[in-house]
């Protein structure tokens, strides 16, 4: 199918970054999920496409997507694979029946994640706050997954303090710090609805003992932010793994950074 300049820089970029999460080691199998609003950039000849599959019902409407269309990693696909062939491993959506119902509208019939509903929940939330938040990942990061298995690491931005002290590009990348989310059933709207409180705070929250979510303007962006904390979780560990607990920056060298960059 020929897309139009916009969508197919969306297509090219969720690709590239589902070959980063792989790459990572964030997505085994089919771990972690995208997706991305095209909405914008619909054209007539998206708008014309008919119905691939569906309409199927949602688990809640979503009232404020209606007619919205999102770009969405497969069910049970691989990012690996999303990566080499991203329009056999994804589809588009149209979000139908006034946000009760969605359908494939291309290219493929490919069903999305099963984590649809969370996602839906999260752009509903966005678009509801209207300041152009565009994609949603969700994936696996080894680091970062493996410290909220720490009790200490789950206290209200404990994890924020200690990663921005790693190194100082993770408070001038990530100066909203990382939110946890207790550990819900995965796919639930108990943990769509826990991430979204989040996300009032939050560009990136972890979900306990799962996986990370960002949200951002657009995929890379939300890929970098788990990026960089992955790294100052990396730095964290090789210091334990060399024996010592890392020092991490001062409060004073941070205080400096936030007022140096206006954080
Ligand atoms: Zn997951």
């Amino acid at each position: 199918m020929k897309y139009n300049e916009n969508i197919a820089a969306c297509i090219a970029e969720v690709a590239e970054v589902a070959g980063y999460l792989w790459q990572k080691g964030w997505a085994e199998r089919n771990g972690g999920n995208i997706s991305y609003n095209i909405t914008p950039f619909v054209d007539d000849m998206l708008a014309g496409c008919g119905l691939l599959y569906g309409p199927v019902a949602l688990p809640r409407p979503f009232e404020n997507l209606s007619e919205n269309y999102f770009l969405v990693t497969g069910t049970g696909r691989r990012m690996r694979y999303v990566a080499s062939s991203p329009m056999d491993n994804m589809s588009i959506i149209r979000i139908l029946d006034g946000g009760r119902a969605y359908g494939i509208v291309a290219e493929k019939a490919i069903v999305p994640t099963s984590e649809l509903p969370s996602h839906l929940s999260v752009h509903s939330y966005l678009a509801g706050r209207g300041d152009g938040y565009m994609a949603v990942i969700h994936t696996h990061p080894i680091e970062l997954v493996a410290m909220t298995h720490h009790r200490e690491f789950l206290e209200k931005d404990v994890l924020s303090r200690l990663l921005w002290s790693m190194i100082p590009e993770t408070r001038a990348f990530c100066p909203k710090g990382v939110g946890i989310v207790p550990y819900r059933l995965p796919g639930s709207l108990a943990l769509a609805d826990a991430t979204i409180a989040c996300l009032d705070q939050y560009d990136v929250v972890l979900w306990e003992k799962h996986g990370a979510l960002a949200v951002g303007e657009n995929v890379v962006e939300a890929f970098d932010m788990i990026d960089t904390l992955s790294k100052s979780a990396q730095i964290y560990i090789s210091g334990c793994a060399m024996g010592f607990i890392p020092e991490g920056m001062s409060d004073a060298q941070m205080q400096e950074l936030k007022q140096a960059f206006n954080l």
